[in-house]
């Protein structure tokens, strides 16, 4: 079983509402092999929603304490970014989920990089809140750049 971004599975809850549909993931989603999470609605957003992007580090710093994530209006969404991470790692673990592919630069699900906090379109090295937390408790994160080379093993009873 593994665990994907609900927009990569074509569901249209990004926050301008739109998804990031990766075909390749269908049969796994169809055949059950795969489930499908969008960690901001476990947060408690809505689709759409303003735009956010972590201000002053990486999802690993919002762990700690270190950095925020803050909205384009200055909001700061801190909180329901970690909710959504960890609602997401007690999903993993109910569903056995050892794999999650999350949608890369996302400010929670980016695996490699991640916006750098200027709203400018610019990115950074890094990942998100929920990429972060994932790792951290032991969950393999991979992004859809890296799909197509693990879909055969994924495919597997
Ligand atoms: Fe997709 Fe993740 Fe953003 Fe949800 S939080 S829309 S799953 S990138």
């Amino acid at each position: 079983m593994i665990m994907v971004s609900s927009c990569l599975a074509g569901m249209k809850v990004r926050y301008n509402g739109t998804d990031c549909l990766e075909e390749s993931l269908m049969s796994l989603l169809d055949s059950g092999k795969a489930i499908a999470v969008c960690p901001e609605l476990l947060g408690g957003f809505s689709t759409p929603r303003e735009p956010a992007e972590i201000i002053g580090g990486t999802g690993e710093d919002v762990l700690n304490g270190k950095a925020r994530v803050i909205d384009r209006s200055g909001n700061d969404v801190t909180g329901m970014y970690l909710k959504g991470a960890h609602v997401t790692l007690e999903k993993a673990r109910e569903f056995g989920a050892a794999t999650v592919v999350l949608k890369q630069n996302s400010p929670s699900c980016g695996s490699t990089m991640i916006y750098n906090g200027e709203f400018s379109g610019r990115k950074i090295p890094g990942e998100g809140v929920t990429a972060a937390l994932l790792r951290k408790n032991g969950i393999e994160v991979i992004s859809e750049d890296e799909l197509a080379a693990r879909l055969e093993e994924f495919r597997l009873p």
